[in-house]
């Protein structure tokens, strides 16, 4: 076919460090197109080996510097590291991520680094299917570590950090979040805590209060006990300790078997929601498609009781209801 062929020169490409068709691939990935299904054909035959590295806290919290920095040290020992900046809460803002790129200036002219911001502009299934799939393309094209930065501390940001093998929570002193994250289950994805900007007042009292955090919460036996890393990430202090937790977790990823089943987990998550979105597709029940909009009038006006209008649209006429 056309399209295996026009996929497969694309995907070979990118292998080859072209960083132009990478780019395509992940715009594809954003769209939603057509074409991403004999792009996953053509990609299977490349299981990659990047560490997935998730980062995640408050905006100003210095995501995006720590980032930096630690593409700098594995620059350092050669390594081939991919930036993905997703946003999950709006597809418009693009601002802030539009900062971090000027900010990796340095990186720009280095074929060892892609650097990409994403949304989920068309996509049906929205970052569920999108995040998954740009970290498939990433790790196919061969980069050894794939550093996934998200903005703000919400729900979707912590859907976002479950794709990777290690979640680094950062946090910093003066930005008072650290009950904001609690609430939003930011506490409970952390492999790695780091406090960044720890060369300004108040970062000694976050470490203790993260401390005690994590004095209460439940010991299970054999599981990872995060560690919390003071940093500075503008200066670079406490980036090459980071970079050695980060070794340390990867390890313990596999001697524990929790790589795998991270990595289960994953593509469990990426089938369903590559199906679910498929199937309203093809019931009709996306927003916009005049069958859920004519039921929804239906319901919206009394005529109708919304489990019918659902059987409706699935098709089914199940009688016995829920
Ligand atoms: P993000 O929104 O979480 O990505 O945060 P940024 O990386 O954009 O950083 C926000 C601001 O904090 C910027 O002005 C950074 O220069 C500054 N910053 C980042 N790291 C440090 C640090 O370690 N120390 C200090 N003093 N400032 C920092």
């Amino acid at each position: 076919m056309l399209a295996d062929s026009r996929a497969a020169a694309l995907v070979a490409a990118a292998r080859d460090g072209d960083a132009r068709s990478l780019a395509r691939l992940i715009s594809q990935v954003e769209n939603g197109s057509p074409e991403l299904r004999p792009v996953m054909r053509a990609i299977t035959q490349y299981p990659g080996h990047a560490r997935v590295v998730g980062l995640t806290g408050s905006p100003g919290v210095g995501k995006s510097t720590v980032t930096a920095a630690l593409v700098r040290a594995y620059r350092a020992i050669a390594l081939r590291v991919a930036v993905l900046a997703v946003d999950p809460t709006s597809p418009f803002t693009g601002g802030a991520l539009l900062g971090d790129r000027v900010r990796m200036q340095d990186h720009a002219v280095d074929r060892g680094v892609f650097i990409r911001s994403m949304a989920s502009r068309g996509h049906l299934g929205g970052l569920a299917v999108a995040a998954p799939q740009a970290l498939r393309i990433l790790d196919a094209a061969g980069f050894d570590v794939i550093c996934v930065e998200t903005v703000g501390v919400g729900q979707a940001e912590v859907e976002i950090a479950s794709l990777a093998d290690t979640t680094l929570v950062i946090t910093a002193p003066g930005m008072g979040d650290s009950i904001q994250a609690a609430k939003a289950g930011i506490l409970e994805i952390a492999d790695i805590f780091v406090v960044n900007k720890s060369d300004r007042p108040g970062a000694q009292e976050v470490v203790r209060d993260l401390r005690n955090m994590l004095a209460m919460a439940r010991q299970v036996e054999g599981a990872w006990k995060p560690p919390i890393v003071s940093a500075s990430a503008t200066t670079g202090d406490g980036i090459d300790e980071l970079a050695g937790r980060l070794d340390q977790h990867w390890d313990w990823l596999a001697e524990s078997g929790e790589r795998e089943q991270r990595r289960l987990a994953r593509a469990r998550e990426e089938v369903s929601a590559i199906a679910v979105a498929e199937v309203r597709r093809q019931i009709g029940a996306l927003p916009g498609q005049s069958r859920l909009d004519d039921l929804a009038a239906q319901v919206a006006n009394g005529k109708l009781d919304p489990y019918s209008a659902a059987d409706d649209l699935i098709g089914t006429n199940n009688s016995d209801g829920p």
